[in-house]
């Protein structure tokens, strides 16, 4: 039986025809392309101003930075997320501030975030763990009565919704990311939606040197830009991509609620939030009932992998990294984020699975949690 990863890119033929194009054009860093992508990507968002990137990470770190925020800052976000949403907060020269997670939706808690803003806080950092969206209301009223900038960390949220709206097509700053696990990727690459008014021409020099050209020929720095541009290559990829993305989206919906009809409940595992409406479903992800299973999560990664089945642990909670603990964060401070990241794993979902590879996974997953529960309680 073939190996069946937890995820896998779908790239069509008419755009590895126009990747070919782009190679043979001549030009093949940023260009046209970009200029076509950031337009398509503005269309898709409502006619907002976007501007993409070579990583999710660079789109993060420059939105910090257009929101003016740096050295003394706080900023609140979510221990149980990818690193890099902490890392670029770190990488401006601000603090990231955690707050608990809801262990029902695995977002930051949004109950817990007033309690956590200081003086010194200037920007909420929400994840949409999964592309299930963070409560968007709530969001930007606590943002809103404590003046507070916001930057989405909509990274998995590509095509997710927030009460019919598309994420991306409001709020203040939203940073998406087209990683090659993403719902649509660029290989790599990602995207800042910004705020009416803002200033493009800044967002670009921080994205590439700081430079500023003039038609006489002449050139100006006047900040420490970074090296972050998407190449046309990359954008190519991603216009044929974003054509195909609610195609993928309703694929993995469907897929989706077809895990929930086949997963044994009567087994102790956590279930995501039955959403079909706003997530995007980028990630199906249970938690398993660890301390009852014999040889806990990685024996149950084991045993799914002998039986070809690729599983993801997204994510460990980040505070207790060396980095974050080195900031004084600790284990115990928050419960919720330490529960789910200790026993987290994401089950294989992509646009070009079939339905029978659910029910397969449906039933390694009875099969090998029920084991390890008889060896767990037999011990
Ligand atoms: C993927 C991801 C990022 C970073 O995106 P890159 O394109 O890999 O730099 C940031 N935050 C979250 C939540 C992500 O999933």
């Amino acid at each position: 039986m073939d190996f069946l990863p937890f995820t896998r890119p779908d790239i069509d033929d008419e755009t590895i025809a126009g990747v070919v194009e782009v190679l043979r054009s001549g030009w093949i860093t940023s260009g046209p392309q970009v200029k076509a992508f950031e337009a398509a990507l503005g269309e898709y968002l409502g006619g907002r101003d976007v501007r993409v990137f070579s990583s999710g990470t660079a789109a993060l770190e420059v939105g910090l930075r257009m929101a003016g925020i740096g050295e003394g800052d706080e900023v609140i976000t979510t221990p149980l997320t990818w690193v890099a949403t902490a890392n670029v907060i770190l990488q401006v020269g601000a603090r990231p501030v955690f707050v608990d997670i809801d262990p029902v939706t695995r977002n930051i808690d949004l109950d817990r975030v007033e309690a956590a803003i200081t003086e010194r806080t200037r920007a909420l950092l929400p994840v949409d763990l999964a592309g299930l969206p963070v409560d968007r209301d709530r969001l930007h009223a606590i943002a809103q009565r404590h003046g507070l900038r916001v930057l989405e960390d909509a990274a998995q949220a590509m095509g997710a919704t927030w009460r019919g709206r598309r994420i991306g097509s409001f709020g203040d700053y939203v940073a998406l990311s087209f990683h090659a696990n993403k719902n649509m990727t660029s290989t790599e690459g990602g995207a800042l939606v910004l705020p009416a008014g803002a200033d493009l021409a800044r967002c670009e020099r921080w994205r590439l040197q700081g430079v500023q050209r003039f038609p006489d020929g002449t050139m100006d720095v006047d900040l420490p830009g970074g090296k972050s541009n998407l190449t046309d290559v990359a954008a190519r990829i991603g216009l044929g991509q974003l054509a195909r993305l609610d195609t993928f989206n309703a694929r993995r919906r469907d897929l989706a609620r077809r895990y929930f009809a086949g997963l044994d409940r009567s087994l102790g595992l956590e279930l995501p939030v039955e959403d079909f409406e706003q997530s995007n479903w980028h990630m199906f992800q249970l938690v398993l009932p660890v301390q009852r299973m014999a040889g806990g999560r990685s024996a149950f990664i084991e045993a799914m992998s002998k039986r070809r089945i690729g599983i993801g642990v997204h994510y460990p909670a980040l505070h207790r990294f060396t980095l974050f603990r080195q900031l004084g964060w600790n284990s115990g401070d928050f419960p919720h984020a330490e529960r789910v990241g200790d026993a987290i794993v994401t089950l294989p979902l992509f646009p070009r699975m079939t339905e029978d590879d659910v029910v397969r996974v449906c039933d390694a997953v009875a099969e090998v949690t029920r084991n390890a529960l008889a060896e767990g309680g037999a011990r």
